[in-house]
């Protein structure tokens, strides 16, 4: 049975109550481990712990930061199938999805805000009679609060700009999912990284999160989860003054023109919104088709669900995995039974799977598809997150732009069409913070990436991480 502690200061610490949550596998919904359930008290010494390494790692040359950025890439590198076996057992998903999406971008986040690092330019201003010189300092000692979909993808896409940048950490992962966070701490002890630079406090959000949204001497919170929760980060964390990143909910639409090649755009509405379960922030839970080709579209859009193998995560050519927690699993059967209410028709899926013995008692349900609702109903504007998305028609680009736009939300979302230049006049006018035109999830690290509306306040990636993770300052120098 595994025990996973808090990693403060280089070393595995129980909590200080010695009090543990169970961490469950919901593919098979056996008990895998027990993590420490830790409050105020362990985040004051993790804190302290940051506090202490921080005048040695923000004192290193850039380059000696980079370097172990390099060097932690490697790590994970060598570790690469061992993260992804650990992060589909402790979520659920695909072995196949948690090696290409999972453990290689972990990887892939710390080669890459290395090599961004390299890159940056000083940035000087010339006056006639003084230069001015902007300097990035680190901001101190930052809190990262992470969920459970994407668990040690979405850690070290904070992790690896904060430490480039100088800052020491306090994460907190989400309990449902601690098993990659504490892989990668381990990770750290076999390189010998520096000790006290990077810290977790195990345990649940009201308890360890809290305590580290309160605690004065972090000086900025990169949080990473649902929009309710994140209207409790901002209420506490604002106050204080904090830097804040908040990057929360959608309800992405994916939306077909009526010119769009319709295997294609079935194909790539499928994946959108089934992939992980539904469980990626950017899914596209709602598909709007223009009515003109619905009825050909639909029928295709069936048969790519239809083909998904849904069951045991550990089958290399399993499709779709378990949702993470029975819990979910009934929230997201609940919106099933409401969509039914709402008017809802269900035309594929709705159920869950029969599987054999292992995963008989896992967290499964058959992707699902829904028509007949009102764009403005409860279950085609909250977020499900989990297998079911509504299937909408419009009448011409102007009604789908409206219907797109008809959530609280603004995260992402995709339009399928053969005309470029249409694909992406159309993605101007969704209110989004990102828009795919023939695709989705197509990400490159150096893009601005975050959501407008409820789905958050400010950006990650390339320029905007660095920026997020310093402050910046001006040093005037008045010529001779
Ligand atoms: P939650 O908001 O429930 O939790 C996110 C993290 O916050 C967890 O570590 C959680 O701890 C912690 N937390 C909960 N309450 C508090 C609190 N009071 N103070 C401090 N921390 C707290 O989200 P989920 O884990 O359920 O993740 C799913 C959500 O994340 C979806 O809404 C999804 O859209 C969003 N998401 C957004 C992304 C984006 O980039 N915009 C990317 C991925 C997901 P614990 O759960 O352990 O109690």
């Amino acid at each position: 049975m595994l025990k996973i502690e808090n990693f403060i200061d280089g070393e595995f610490k129980s909590s200080i109550n010695e009090e543990f949550l169970d961490n469950y596998n919901p593919a098979t919904g056996e008990k895998v481990g027990e993590i420490s359930s830790s409050g105020p008290r362990d985040v004051e010494k993790a804190v302290k712990a940051a506090e202490d390494a921080f005048f040695g790692w923000s004192s290193l040359s850039m380059d000696e930061r980079i370097n172990w950025l390099e060097k932690i890439g490697d790590a994970l590198e060598a570790k690469k199938e061992e993260i992804a076996k650990v992060e589909s057992l402790d979520t659920g998903k695909p072995i196949s999805l948690a090696r290409r999406v999972d453990a290689n971008r972990s990887i892939t986040n710390f080669r890459f805000f290395a090599q961004f690092a390299k890159n940056q330019e000083a940035q000087i201003f010339e006056m006639n009679d003084a230069t001015n010189y902007v300097h990035r300092k680190p901001v101190g000692v930052v809190g990262l609060i992470t969920p459970w979909n994407l668990p040690l993808y979405l850690l070290t896409w904070k992790i690896a700009p904060a430490l480039v940048m100088g800052n020491t950490i306090v994460a907190k992962p989400s309990e449902l999912t601690p098993l990659t966070a504490n892989l990668f701490a381990k990770t750290l002890q076999e390189i010998d990284f520096p000790k006290g630079v990077f810290n977790i406090v195990h345990g649940l959000g009201p308890s360890a999160g809290q305590a580290i949204l309160e605690h004065p001497n972090v000086k900025a919170i990169s949080f990473t989860g649902g929009t309710q929760t994140g209207r409790i980060v901002a209420k506490i964390a604002a106050p204080l003054f904090k830097k804040l990143s908040l990057e929360l909910g959608g309800k992405n639409a994916t939306v077909i023109l009526n010119d769009a090649d319709i295997l294609q755009a079935a194909k790539g509405a499928a994946k959108a919104g089934f992939t992980n379960s539904g469980q990626v922030c950017l899914c596209g839970s709602r598909i709007l088709i223009d009515e003109s080709i619905a009825d050909d579209f639909t029928k295709h859009l069936i048969e790519e669900i239809e083909a998904m193998k849904v069951g045991n995560p550990q089958e290399e050519d399993t499709d779709i995995g378990s949702v993470i927690s029975p819990q979910h699993l009934e929230k997201v059967e609940s919106y099933i039974q409401l969509a039914l209410e709402e008017g809802g028709e269900i035309l594929t899926g709705g159920n869950r799977p029969k599987l054999d013995k292992v995963n008989s008692n896992g967290a499964f349900l058959m992707p699902t598809l829904i028509s007949g609702l009102d764009i403005k109903s409860r279950t085609a504007t909250e977020e499900i997150f989990g297998p079911v998305v509504t299937l909408h028609t419009f009448k011409g680009d102007e009604e789908a732009i409206k219907m797109a736009n008809s959530t609280d939300y603004g995260l992402a979302g995709s339009v399928w069409t053969s005309d470029l230049q249409r694909g992406k006049e159309f993605s101007k006018q969704i209110d989004t913070g990102i828009m795919w035109v023939n695709t989705w999830l197509h990400r490159d690290l150096r893009t601005p990436f975050g959501g407008v509306k409820n789905s958050g306040v400010g950006r990650e990636g390339g320029q905007w991480s660095l920026s997020f993770f310093s402050e910046m300052t001006n040093i005037c120098v008045k010529n001779d």
